[in-house]
């Protein structure tokens, strides 16, 4: 009787921690978005936060930074970056540590560093394992972040190679946002757009199509209608002003929404995201529109934070950035301890938008006084006395020697060391205007290209805690695959 009652004990016993095995069992998140703010180091995070903080508290005694959707996430890691030819690295090398978990050299695409074996990325095994997969960036679609994740190069310059491989490849059921560079290849190959619709792409480029996909529109091709330069998208800082006047231009984040649309289905589905124009107001050192973009790319992890909140326990985001770009700093000589990011909101044109003015105040031969016009309705920096943007005589002759320059037209333009330095191949008066409104403000920068700065990982959902601490950017690979339950 005793041996059978310690042994039904025994039983109930097993019965009961039962649930504790059931529990113990891994969820994989169903959905899984990782965004990359190219060139987004912590300044560029940290000054959009001020920023944003700054307009939403006017009157406010005291510093009250902003939140973004992604600065509250939970788990927060930090990443190395360099690859193997810098730690200073490029985006496609950067790009191709977090697509495959292998480094290579500056300007290669998921290549070994002989050049001789390409590596399996995440979309490959995501695929494999029956999910979708969406690749969106707000630059042009070949370029070197978008490419890693589904296509392989020895050189990120093969935009057609990166496009036909996208196009014919059966990685990607959603590639969107900009268009493509070399949509004939080199004039005499097959143009992209035909090659799409022989591989059943469903291509879309105006708002209201793009607006309207949905889960039955098969695989989608959609291209922006309104492309800036480059075939990317429009900056946000010119989106802004040109919405404000009346146009109806799509952000990042209407990508997102499309994309989601277009990708949920019963066994979820990964998607890269890019917001790609921080690195490139980076380069250009204009401050106001890095801010503004890496608003964009908050936003548009704001649509997916929405989805989460009704796939709550599926689904992962991660934000991070493939590199720090321009040595952005939030403190200047001149301005020492202070800040005054309130500044910046003077600004309502990117470094691109005001080069095409300048070209038509060089065909129009305008005069220094009418480009100070030009310069104090586009960055609030003026002439008139005891304003807090009025430019003191050491700024005016450097916008002055600035605008000599931009007045000549490329050809007859003589540039030298100092030149490079002051103006880092970008057009002179832009590259000035930007450096003085950007230390008026407090901030600086110290490159024209990218940096070695450790880059922030915020991660949020099922498996978020695994991208706390600091690793290298091969394990936030390893770490996603691990994640998702994927085995290389
Ligand atoms: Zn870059």
């Amino acid at each position: 009787m005793k041996k059978w009652l310690s042994l039904l004990c025994a039983l109930l016993m097993l019965l009961g921690c039962l649930p504790a095995f059931a529990e113990a069992a891994p969820t994989t998140p169903k959905y899984v978005f990782l965004f990359i703010g190219d060139g987004m180091g912590n300044p560029q995070v940290a000054a959009t936060q001020y920023y944003e903080g700054t307009l939403a508290n006017p009157d406010s005694a005291v510093p009250v930074p902003a939140q973004l959707s992604f600065t509250q996430f939970a788990n927060l890691g930090m990443v190395t970056t360099y690859d193997a030819s810098s730690f200073c690295p490029d985006s496609a090398s950067t790009a191709t540590s977090m697509a495959s978990g292998e480094k290579t050299l500056s300007g290669v695409i998921n290549y070994n560093t002989e050049l001789s074996a390409s590596f399996k990325l995440i979309t490959e095994y995501a695929k494999d394992a029956g999910k979708k997969v969406g690749v969106i960036s707000s630059v042009s679609i070949d370029h070197a972040t978008p490419a890693a994740f589904y296509a392989k190069v020895q050189s990120r310059k093969q935009y057609y190679d990166i496009a036909t491989q996208g196009l014919t490849g059966t990685t990607l059921d959603f590639l969107a946002g900009g268009g493509f560079l070399k949509p004939d290849g080199d004039g005499v190959q097959q143009n992209l757009f035909e090659i799409a619709k022989e591989n059943n792409w469903n291509f879309v480029s105006t708002n209201d199509d793009i607006r309207a996909l949905n889960a039955a529109s098969g695989r989608v091709l959609a291209i922006s209608p309104d492309l800036q330069d480059s075939q990317a998208m429009t900056y946000e800082i010119d989106r802004e002003r040109l919405v404000k006047a009346g146009k109806d231009i799509l952000s990042l984040a209407d990508f997102v929404s499309a994309g989601i649309n277009v990708l949920d289905n019963d066994n979820g589905f990964f998607m890269m995201c890019e917001g790609g124009k921080i690195d490139w107001s980076g380069h250009a050192n204009d401050a106001a529109t890095s801010i503004h973009e890496t608003k964009a790319l908050s936003d548009a992890v704001q649509v997916a934070l929405d989805f989460a909140a009704d796939h709550a326990d599926e689904t992962l985001i991660l934000v991070t950035a493939d590199h720090e770009t321009g040595g952005m700093t939030i403190g200047f000589a001149t301005t020492a301890y202070d800040t005054h990011f309130g500044y910046l909101a003077n600004q309502t044109i990117s470094f691109t938008d005001f080069d095409t003015m300048i070209a038509s105040m060089r065909d129009s031969k305008a005069t220094f006084e009418e480009a100070l016009e030009q310069i104090e309705a586009c960055y609030g920096l003026t002439t008139k006395a005891d304003q807090a943007l009025t430019l003191n005589e050491t700024e005016l002759a450097s916008l002055k020697s600035a605008y000599e320059l931009s007045m000549l037209g490329e050809e007859e333009r003589v540039l030298g060391e100092s030149e490079e330095y002051l103006y880092g191949g970008y057009e002179p008066l832009s590259m000035a205007i930007s450096h003085i409104i950007n230390n008026k403000a407090g901030l600086s920068y110290t490159s024209y290209a990218h940096t070695g700065l450790q880059i922030p990982v915020y991660a949020q959902g099922v498996g978020a805690e695994a991208f706390s601490g600091l690793y290298d950017n091969t394990d936030i690979f390893s770490k996603t695959m691990a994640v998702m339950g994927l085995v290389k």
